[in-house]
């Protein structure tokens, strides 16, 4: 740390060592968000990949294809004066210590930063297969790169975001693509039949095949055995299941997680020991907005929520208010994290954007026709926006987010007809 910076923090108290646990988006946006806030104590990232940090999203589109080489973050961590530990696994947390034991040794900390991310689901069964591949990293994606190039025949477990990209980049590689996915539909967990029964055409007009209802009960080298029992041959199996947080490190630790594995971190995203804070896809969050608590896995939730990590670590240290503080002449703004989620797919030559938060009950309008190439659905309750999700259509996307933020009232009839702009359907407010 600079000398100067030493004695600034000093005199505003911040000279404590944050240390930040997984260097993804929100370990690293963490580190950027604290130094753009001012604060100038030691800050130190520790990521388990030996990669310079990288971003996701383009592992399943531009990388996986080659026509990137990484994703590398243009972050520059020496002029931020952050110190990146890469290729350290944390292992575990000694809260009353405040110590987290690490692959390279114990790691001292006055305030802790956990964003592990989350790791994907592995088929049982299906571990050192040969030909099984997950993708979740750089090198996951380095290792189908060669699979893609070769033009193999593929089967993919699961018809999810990551299943529908990676059948997307396949397709366009020129690979034999069959989709195995045990719900009825894709998209299962995330959207209900009728909006996803179209986006299951967009798989047969790219030239795979999508399989329903039957899931993947073994796999063997060169060949998939169903559960409905046929047989694909498969030179290579690619597992798109889901993801789980990444947290089985801290069993033992004392601190809460919920039954998703998440740490259940508060509005403020801190977590239930002192000075111990959780972001990203490793942490759920309680929304006041959608009325339950939230687990978001993407990318968007990675970005926002180290702002609010950066505040409260700040005030913490500084042992200010965590409203309306001032540390280092810079004001730190504290509402409690309550983003309207947002997350877009790029998948079968479509974009595919959501935002808010819907239910199964909340009433579902269409705007447009999904049989053509551009159309969104809105969900509502009680008359009030609650999610959107647009394909191609960007504007109402935008449009919708704002509403949903604003928590508006809409007209029905104008917000089903896809010729009104969005921002022209909020209701007036009742006096
Ligand atoms: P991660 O990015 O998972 O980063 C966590 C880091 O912590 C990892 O590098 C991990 O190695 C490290 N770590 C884990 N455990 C430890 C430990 N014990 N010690 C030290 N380090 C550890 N979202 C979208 O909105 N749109 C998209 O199009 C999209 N595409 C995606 C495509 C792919 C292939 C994937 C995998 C995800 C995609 N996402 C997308 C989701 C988005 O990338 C994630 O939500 C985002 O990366 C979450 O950031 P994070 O920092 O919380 O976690």
């Amino acid at each position: 740390m600079s000398e100067q910076r030493t004695e600034q923090a000093r005199d505003a108290g911040t000279d404590r060592h944050v240390v930040v646990v997984g260097a993804g988006m929100a370990g690293v946006q963490t580190a950027v968000a604290l130094r753009e806030r001012g604060f100038t104590g030691p800050v130190t990232v520790l990521g388990a990949e030996p990669h310079q940090p990288y971003d996701r999203p383009p592992l399943s589109k531009a990388v996986l294809l080659g026509k990137a080489e990484d994703s590398a973050f243009d972050v520059d961590f020496a002029e931020l004066d952050v110190t990146l530990r890469l290729g350290v696994e944390a292992t575990g947390l000694r809260p009353a210590e405040r110590v987290l034991d690490t692959s390279a040794g114990p790691v001292p900390y006055e305030a802790l930063v956990l964003a592990t991310g989350a790791e994907p689901l592995t088929l049982p069964g299906s571990e050192g297969v040969p030909g099984v591949h997950l993708l979740r990293t750089l090198d996951d994606a380095a290792r189908l790169r060669p699979v893609l190039a070769a033009k193999h025949r593929i089967v993919v477990a699961g018809a999810g975001w990551i299943g529908a990209e990676f059948a997307t980049a396949a397709r366009e590689a020129g690979c034999e693509v069959t989709v195995v996915e045990a719900a009825g539909q894709p998209l299962a967990g995330a959207l209900p039949a009728e909006v996803a029964a179209p986006m299951a055409r967009w798989y047969e007009q790219a030239g795979a095949v999508l399989l329903t209802g039957t899931r993947v009960a073994a796999v063997q080298e060169g060949r998939v055995l169903l559960s409905d029992g046929r047989e694909l041959p498969a030179d290579a199996v690619v597992v798109g299941i889901g993801a789980r947080p990444a947290t089985g490190w801290l069993a033992g630790s004392g601190i809460e997680r919920g039954p998703d594995g998440s740490v259940t971190a508060d509005a403020r995203l801190r977590t239930s020991l002192p000075g111990v804070y959780a972001v990203g896809d490793c942490a759920s969050f309680p929304s006041a907005r959608f009325g339950e608590r939230l687990l978001v896995h993407h990318w968007d939730n990675a970005l926002q929520g180290p702002r609010t990590v950066a505040a409260d670590v700040l005030a913490d240290t500084a042992g200010a208010p965590a409203a309306g503080a001032a540390v280092v002449g810079v004001p730190v703004e504290a509402p409690d994290y309550d983003p309207v989620p947002y997350f877009w797919s790029e998948q079968f030559g479509r974009f595919v954007q959501y935002a808010g938060h819907h239910r199964p009950e909340d009433t579902l309008l269409w705007r447009g026709d999904p049989a053509e190439d551009t159309w969104s659905v809105c969900w509502l309750r009680g008359g009030i926006l609650t999610a959107v999700l647009a394909v191609g259509r960007p504007r109402d996307l935008a449009q919708g987010r704002k509403l949903i933020e604003a928590g508006a009232r809409v007209d029905p009839d104008r917000a089903a007809d896809p010729a009104v702009p969005l921002k022209s359907v909020a209701l007036p407010e009742p006096v």
